[in-house]
């Protein structure tokens, strides 16, 4: 029995014809490799955006495209295993793949960042493309997460690596987090951070553990709230772009 395929990777060349005759819009998912906490995967921010993204797709099915696995992670280094690239080569490399998209006539791109330190590079890319007439929205799951679902965790289990994003581990892939390792870790103050300034400090500066806050409070039950709450709010905003026209979304002339 035929199937709708919606991944890109597992479709041949003719499905893919037949759905870019049809379609204007894909799914592009991203994240990073890096340190999450002694309990978490260190592949943990483009594992939840390829869930995110892969579950959305086949919910309204727009085409999902494979992660892209590297970010921009530099801040992560010192603690072992973190596979960090430039904000440059990585905005290149999106973009690239967003290229190879408009050839087959994709006007519209959602992409899945599960990754907090890609965003600079994501926002100017899709400026960017924006004048080349390709419309890119970014989605980020803890944006949304707390406004969803107010109350379900407290600010200190909702930093990095903490009790949010190790409970969206949980629900997703329990094989590969380990609740035995789970740390709470109140984050060092640099001496001489004054509020309004942003400095150049890595992770390891603030935390030993690599954890930012409360993660021993995790539980599948929880990441699977935040899972249907996420990508019942993403699924909505795909099926707004599926229906809006891509001229309207190009960038506007002279005034
Ligand atoms: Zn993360």
């Amino acid at each position: 029995m035929a199937t709708v395929k919606v991944l890109l990777h597992e479709m041949s060349w003719t499905d893919a014809k037949d759905y870019f005759a049809k379609n204007d819009m894909a799914i592009l998912p991203v994240g990073s490799n890096e340190q999450h906490g002694p309990q978490n995967p260190l592949g943990t921010d483009h594992l939840i955006a390829r869930a995110l993204a892969e579950e959305t797709a086949k919910r309204t099915g727009i085409l999902c495209l494979q992660v892209v696995p590297f970010g921009v992670s530099a801040h992560h280094r010192q603690f072992w295993g973190t596979i960090y690239i430039s904000p440059r080569t990585f905005r290149d490399y999106v973009r690239d793949v967003c290229i190879a998209l408009n050839y087959y006539g994709v006007r519209k791109i959602v992409i899945v960042n599960g990754h907090g330190g890609n965003l600079p590079a994501l926002i100017e890319l899709a400026r960017e493309l924006r004048e080349k007439e390709v419309f890119v929205s970014i989605f980020q799951w803890w944006g949304v997460a707390g406004k969803l679902l107010p109350g379900l965790f407290e600010t200190e289990e909702r930093r990095h690596a903490g009790a949010e994003e190790t409970s969206l581990n949980l629900a997703l892939y329990p094989h590969i987090v380990d609740m035995e390792r789970a740390t709470d870790e109140e984050p060092r103050r640099p001496l001489v951070q004054t509020e309004g300034f942003t400095l150049p400090f890595d992770t390891v500066d603030r935390t030993s553990s690599g954890v930012f806050g409360r993660s021993t409070t995790a539980s599948a039950k929880k990441g699977r709230r935040v899972l249907t709450a996420v990508v019942n709010d993403l699924v909505k905003h795909v099926n707004l772009l599926k229906r809006a026209n891509a001229e309207e979304l190009t960038q506007k002339s002279k005034v």
